[in-house]
This record gives C-alpha cells, sequence and structure tokens, in this order.
C-alpha cells in the first residue's frame, strides 16, 4: 500500500506541485533506498575544442534507474536531494564513480582529459569537503589534475566568501574549478575576480539563439572576451546546431557541449566510441549530413 502510494505521490511531485510533509517522507525514502540499492547512475558528456574538434573533458551527470519509471532526470531529484540533506550521500556517490571511472579510463590511454563533477551547494558548504574530495581521490588513484569540479555561478555568488576559501584549498590540490551556468545568477565582478577558477559555462539559455538574437549574441559575445580578458577557458554549453556551433567557432570560445556534438550517454557507451576511433569521426558524418 504505502509502495503504491509512494509511486503516485511521486508523480504528483514530478509534475511541479508543492509536496506535503508526507510525501516528502515517502519520496525522501525512495531516494534513500535508491542510493543504497544502486540505482543511480553515471552518464557522461563528452566536451570537445573547439579548434581542433578533440575531446578534452566529460561532464558526469547522475540519472536514477528508478524500477517503476525508468531513467528520471535529476532535475526531478536534486531539488529533493538538496531539501533532505540526503545530497551529501548522493554526491558523494557521484564523486567516487566518476573519478573510478576517469581512473580506469586512464589507465586505459583511451582517454586523458577531465572529468567534471558538479557539487551542491550544500556540499559546498561542508568544512571537511576538500578532506573528502583528497580522500576519494587517494582511494581511487586519480590524479587531481584529472578532476574538475563545478559550482553553479548562483550557489557561488550566495555565499561568496566562504566559496573563496573553499576553491583556494581546492585550487591547491590542483583540481580545475568551473562556474556553471554562467550569466543566470547576479554575479558580482568583484567576487568572480577572486575567485580561483579556469572555466567559465557559459549557460544553455543565451546559446540557443546566439546566432540569430542580437541580444544573446551580445551576452555570449561579451562572456567570452570576460573570460579571456581574465584568463580563463569558456566553455558553451546547449550546442544543438551546427550555426551555433559556427558562430562560437568565429568568436574564439574555447570549447563546447551539446547535442550536435554528443548527449550524455552511459560509460559503456563512451567506451565504445573511444575504442571505436573516438567521437571526431562522429562529428564529421554530422557536418557532411547538414551540409
Ligand atoms: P548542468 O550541470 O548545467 O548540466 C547540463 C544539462 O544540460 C544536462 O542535463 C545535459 O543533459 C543538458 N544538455 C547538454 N547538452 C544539451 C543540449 O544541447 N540541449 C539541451 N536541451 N540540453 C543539453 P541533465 O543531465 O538533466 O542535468 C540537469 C542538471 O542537474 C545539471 O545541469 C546539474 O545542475 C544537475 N546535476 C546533474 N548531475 C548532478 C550531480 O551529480 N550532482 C549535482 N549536485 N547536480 C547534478
Ligand atoms: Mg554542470
Ligand atoms: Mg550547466
Ligand atoms: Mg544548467
Amino acid at each position: 500500500k504505502a509502495k503504491e502510494s509512494g509511486k503516485n505521490n511521486y508523480q504528483f511531485y514530478a509534475e511541479g506541485m508543492n509536496a506535503s510533509a508526507v510525501n516528502f517522507l515517502l519520496l525522501e525514502n525512495d531516494l534513500r533506498r535508491a542510493i543504497e540499492q544502486d540505482q543511480l547512475t553515471l552518464f557522461y558528456q563528452p566536451q570537445f575544442d573547439l579548434q581542433t574538434d578533440s575531446l578534452v573533458g566529460m561532464e558526469a551527470l547522475v540519472r536514477w534507474q528508478h524500477p517503476e519509471r525508468g531513467l528520471v532526470s535529476p532535475a526531478h531529484f536534486i531539488p529533493l536531494a538538496e531539501e533532505t540533506g540526503l545530497i551529501v550521500q548522493l554526491s558523494e556517490w557521484v564523486l567516487r564513480r566518476a573519478c573510478e571511472q576517469q581512473k580506469t579510463w586512464l589507465k586505459s590511454g583511451r582517454y586523458a582529459g577531465k572529468v567534471a563533477v558538479n557539487l551542491s551547494p550544500r556540499q559546498f558548504r561542508q568544512a571537511n569537503f576538500p578532506e573528502r574530495v583528497a580522500e576519494i581521490l587517494a582511494d581511487t588513484g586519480l590524479p587531481a589534475t584529472h578532476l574538475e569540479l563545478e559550482i553553479t555561478e548562483s550557489s557561488a555568488m550566495e555565499h561568496a566568501s566562504e566559496t573563496i576559501n573553499m576553491m583556494n584549498v581546492l585550487n591547491q590540490m590542483g583540481i580545475s574549478l568551473a562556474i556553471d551556468d554562467f550569466g543566470t545568477g547576479y554575479s558580482s565582478l568583484a567576487y568572480l575576480k577572486r575567485f580561483p577558477i579556469h572555466k567559465l559555462k557559459i549557460d544553455r539559455s543565451f546559446i540557443c539563439d546566439v546566432a540569430t538574437n542580437q541580444n544573446d549574441a551580445a551576452i555570449a559575445k561579451s562572456i567570452i572576451n570576460l573570460a579571456h580578458n581574465m584568463s580563463l577557458n569558456v566553455v558553451a554549453e546547449g550546442v544543438e546546431y551546427d550555426n551555433q556551433a559556427k558562430w562560437l567557432r568565429e568568436r574564439g570560445c574555447d570549447q563546447v557541449q551539446g547535442f550536435f556534438y554528443a548527449k550524455p550517454m552511459s560509460a559503456e557507451q563512451i567506451e565504445q566510441h573511444l575504442v571505436h576511433g573516438g567521437f571526431e569521426s562522429d562529428n564529421n558524418v554530422v557536418h557532411l549530413e547538414l551540409a
């Protein structure tokens, strides 16, 4: 009976309505069980250098393989995990799994880029977070230089001075830091210059119409210039069409991530691409088809 109502309540939540306290507890149990019973899985989305088309990184994106609902998007359960505090446990699992996988790829000699992992604000405010990361790196044997951590602009800015302290420690460990969804938060440039970061990721909302909308183009161009003037790399997210890629390449954007190049995929799928000649030939096929 409880299971049945749990399922209904899940749908209730997924439709974007406010969950009652009871629903919330049921969902929390569902998610707790998901973590314990290995129902979570990581997908990886490749990132490419725009000038050379070479694979430079992959972003790890969590999925919930729900026994009844199939693959559930993180957009549905990350907010719940944040509110219940389960995010800390979930994020540790993600970080460990991503580091293990990256270490395996490094060992095979097939891929030598970085793996990027999303951080939740709550996790980032844990005082012992750098120690937890160091432990995971030591356990998995992954060199820190192959790990990138992403934090959204809005959560970085919300607790800016704590963020700076935390980032300094992580930076000293050799980890790369990226600001995610850049342009959607309320950035203070005074703080931005104090973050020891390596990368800005231009939010997908500005990329969508970048080749056709003057305002989006102006914003994207400004972010590219800002990043370069601060000696940062800049990545465009959500590149879905050839004309967006072309526009970004012509303006000197460093990297791209998006469905035009590759969708997020399972480790097995990534593996197949790495074994069978990489991703570049794939892109050529797409370009030829569009030409
Ligand atoms: P994000 O970090 O900004 O990740 C990019 C999202 O954009 C991913 O959605 C990805 O699938 C999607 N995307 C990539 N390219 C394209 C494109 O060309 N077109 C479109 N329409 N979408 C594209 P996803 O995987 O559903 O993740 C959504 C968000 O959930 C992420 O946004 C991130 O904030 C959060 N998230 C995912 N995994 C984790 C995690 O392990 N921990 C934490 N704390 N948050 C996570
Ligand atoms: Mg991200
Ligand atoms: Mg993003
Ligand atoms: Mg986003």
